[in-house]
């Protein structure tokens, strides 16, 4: 037997994990609601008229090479200047590589800016590549409580025990995937103020900027003043083109402190040829264009997210704070004692309701005993789920 590597054996990714048990009902026949995957383009919603249109004359216009590394100048210029209008950066073209999505960013800056031994602060709950990717780089990522009372509010003062002289950043996820949370001005201001203490860069997801419902996002890189910051975007949610795999990130560093690690980022860029590039015209036309289609599917998701919201409040022995951005819910299993643990209650209702949760122990330990539902299907679906899953709770607590 050939052996495989330890560190890839590893990697676990609980959202896509439980379709293996999925599959096998459906093989059966069995009709499984799934509330699992983030992906706006299984349901109804698809990139802008324009960005299709864009890809498509790419394609037949010839732009099918190899681009630069870092990605192509025009479209560098328009996340300058997107970047520009959404969170007042002053960055230049020079500050931006563009990348394969905000997956490739993650693995650009924890591959730069890691060696074994080195620790990086992630949330928890969080996407769980933070976990993963870190540890496949030989490092360990140090899960810092978000506080569920709070509206999952990052907890500055868990932050703080758990830097030490092996610490090299702070990663935040807002709007967060799984909960669902958008984090207060002052938050992240403590944030910046934290990591200005320590000497460390704030590492800011923000694929979900402009997904939010009643509040507005605020990036650290818009407040700072001597921190740097490395933010990352992408096509994926907010121009809802998950298959397409693009994304960037950029440096806010007015203190030049990140140059070495730019470097090694740029090496990693190189070693992988470039991003799509058909793909980047499509962002250009994207991050140049009428941004009219989002405020219509916000106003579904809005819809979806405040029927899931009402009807999760209604189910007994759970309980959830509302999202304000993204489009997910992460409730509390509140009722414990029938379950042994929450991906032992996901299982439960996958193979009684035919409805796919993802087990909240899958985002980090701030995630035991919860569960993540995505909101993303149109509200006949929604309702179908939610009367089968209420349907469910009320038998087991009943037994
Ligand atoms: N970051 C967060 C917080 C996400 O939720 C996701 C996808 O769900 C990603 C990154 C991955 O995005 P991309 O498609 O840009 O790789």
């Amino acid at each position: 037997m050939i052996t495989p590597s330890k560190k890839a054996m590893g990697i676990e990714y609980a959202i896509r994990d439980v379709i293996l048990p999925a599959r096998e009902l459906e093989k059966k026949g069995v009709d499984v609601i799934r509330l699992n995957i983030g992906d706006p383009g299984k349901y109804d919603f698809q990139p802008p008229e324009h960005m299709q249109e864009a890809y498509c004359r790419a394609i037949k216009e010839g732009h099918n090479y190899y681009g630069p590394s870092e990605g192509l100048p025009e479209l560098r210029e328009a996340i300058v200047q997107r970047e520009k209008r959404k969170n007042g950066v002053d960055i230049t073209a020079d500050d931006v590589r563009v990348t394969a999505a905000v997956t490739e960013a993650l693995q650009f800056v924890f591959g730069g800016l890691l060696d074994p031994g080195d620790n990086i602060l992630v949330p928890s709950p969080s996407y769980p590549p933070y976990v993963g990717l870190v540890k496949f780089y030989g490092a360990e990522p140090r899960e810092y409580m978000t506080v569920e009372e709070n509206g999952w509010q990052p907890d500055i003062d868990d932050m703080r025990k758990l830097i030490d002289e092996r610490t090299k950043g702070i990663a935040i996820i807002n709007p967060n995937n799984p909960t669902g949370a958008l984090y207060e001005k002052k938050t992240v201001k403590a944030v910046l103020d934290l990591a200005g203490e320590y000497d460390l860069p704030v590492i800011s997801d923000e694929i979900y900027d402009l997904m939010t419902y009643e509040g507005k996002h605020v990036s650290p890189g818009s407040l700072t003043k001597d921190v740097p910051v490395i933010v990352m975007n992408g096509l994926s949610k907010v121009y809802f083109a998950t298959g397409w795999r693009l994304g960037y990130l950029y440096y806010v560093d007015p203190e030049g402190k990140l140059a070495e690690v730019r470097e090694a980022i740029d090496k990693l860029a190189r070693i992988r040829v470039c991003p799509n590039t058909p793909a980047q015209f499509a962002a250009i036309a994207g991050l140049n264009g009428p941004m009219d289609y989002l405020e219509r599917y916000m106003a579904k998701l809005k819809e979806r997210r405040d029927y899931i919201y009402k009807r999760v409040q209604e189910i007994p022995g759970i309980s959830a704070q509302k999202p304000q951005g993204a489009f997910y819910v992460f409730p509390r299993i509140d009722e414990r004692s029938k379950w042994k643990n929450d991906f032992d209650f996901v299982m439960d209702v996958l193979h009684e309701a035919h409805v796919l949760f993802v087990h909240g122990s899958g985002f980090g330990r701030a995630g035991d005993w919860h569960f993540r539902i995505v909101f993303l299907p149109p509200v006949e679906i929604l309702e179908k789920a939610m009367d089968r899953f209420e349907a469910f709770m009320k038998k087991r607590l009943a037994e």
